[in-house]
């Protein structure tokens, strides 16, 4: 998968979206039909050197190679879980980053997975639906320091260029031959931390030249960096919000997510109140539960009372806490969370359990630290 002449000093062309691809054909003289050439080269039938962009002449194809290069990422192994999520760790190959690992994670997304009550499961069959998502990481660890998560152990190694981003989802496209149905800004990183190389990424996903997905076809998911969240749904308003609130106090959110110092559980409820949401389009709250800390009867009552204002503008995954080694969180009871969501439910508000996919390859929520 990648090309032999990664000169350091050179850009990938996935770093480009396809206005600036055009641009970059336009400064080197040719016309824009060659940019379109070499998109389909990039998203439609995408191969592993500029050498195979075969309808362009070879001289073009050498001066092109003289200037840029074509994967950013090499692969270094892949883990598949029981569940068949399979993890992906990518070596960083430019100059300042090279070594540096990073994961997506790409699972088959049960019907059962949207709704985990017993009712649904028995109607679905247990049968899978055959769609299947990809968690990409944004970054190489995180700065964001979250005490529960496995990357924010880790600080922040590197930001990840757009190429380097979208390119997970491109090498996924090569490995399984067909696109995910959804694109999750949930693997390693806090996306607004590295604001506009995400907007180029998506950018490049959603443009009709480049892989053309549906901006509901992606979800950012951010710990609460709500004022570039406002300005990200400016720029997509249909791609899907989710916020990882994680406690319903700001005494416990100050503890475990730092971020809660600059923005507060009141600065977060008034965003979700106040922003311009499509008909039917809900933001995402995300509950990572840790036994004792944020699932006992006191929290859950604290939660509903923080919710009930946003009720009609919320659903809620409450996600069981994935074991980190090193840190001393523990999985909730299962027995627990079915009784929280069934409260919650009660209140009015719609509430999923997420399945712990990956779990066994460290490929899950909050798991992935860059190491194989
Ligand atoms: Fe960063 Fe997200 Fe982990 Fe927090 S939970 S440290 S924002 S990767």
């Amino acid at each position: 998968m990648t090309e032999k002449s990664t000169s350091t000093r050179k850009f990938s062309l996935y770093d480009l979206t396809p206005s600036e691809l055009k641009g970059f054909f336009a400064s080197i003289g040719e016309k824009p039909y060659r940019a379109k050439q070499a998109l389909d080269f990039l998203y439609r039938n995408p191969v592993d050197s500029i050498e195979k962009f075969t309808t362009l002449p070879a001289e073009l194809r050498n001066e092109i190679g003289k200037i840029a290069h074509l994967t950013p990422l090499r692969l270094r192994a892949s883990l598949e879980s029981s569940d068949k999520a399979v993890k992906h760790a990518y070596e960083l190959l430019s100059e300042k980053k090279s070594g540096i690992l990073i994961e997506s994670v790409w699972m088959p997304t049960e019907s059962a997975d949207r709704d985990s009550s017993l009712d649904r499961i028995k109607q679905s069959g247990g049968e899978q639906s055959k769609r299947y998502t990809i968690c990409i990481s944004s970054q190489a660890g995180c700065a964001a320091g979250c005490t529960f998560c496995a990357t924010g152990k880790m600080g922040l190694k590197a930001q990840l260029t757009a190429g380097e981003i979208v390119y997970q989802v491109v090498h996924c496209m090569e490995i399984y031959k067909r696109l995910p149905d959804t694109v999750l800004f949930m693997g390693m990183g806090e996306p607004m931390h590295n604001f506009e190389s995400v907007c180029a990424a998506v950018e490049i996903m959603t443009d009709e030249e480049a892989l053309a997905f549906s901006e509901r076809r992606i979800v950012l998911s951010t710990v609460g960096e709500i004022d570039k969240l406002d300005k990200f749904h400016r720029k997509f308003p249909r791609a899907r919000m989710a916020i990882s609130l994680t406690a319903p106090t700001d005494n416990l959110r100050d503890s475990i997510v730092p971020v809660n110092k600059r923005f507060n559980l009141q600065d977060v409820q008034n965003f979700i109140r106040k922003v311009d949401l499509h008909r039917g389009d809900r933001i995402t709250i995300e509950y990572a539960l840790m036994e004792g800390v944020n699932d006992t009867d006191e929290m859950t009552g604290r939660l509903l009372g923080y919710l009930k204002p946003i009720t009609s503008r919320i659903k809620v995954n409450l996600i069981p806490w994935n074991t980190v080694s090193g840190l001393k969180f523990r999985s909730p009871d299962m027995a627990r969370v079915f009784a929280m969501q069934e409260k919650m439910k009660a209140a009015g508000i719609l509430t999923f359990i997420r399945k712990n996919r990956g779990r066994d390859s460290s490929a899950a929520c909050g798991q992935l630290a860059g190491r194989i």
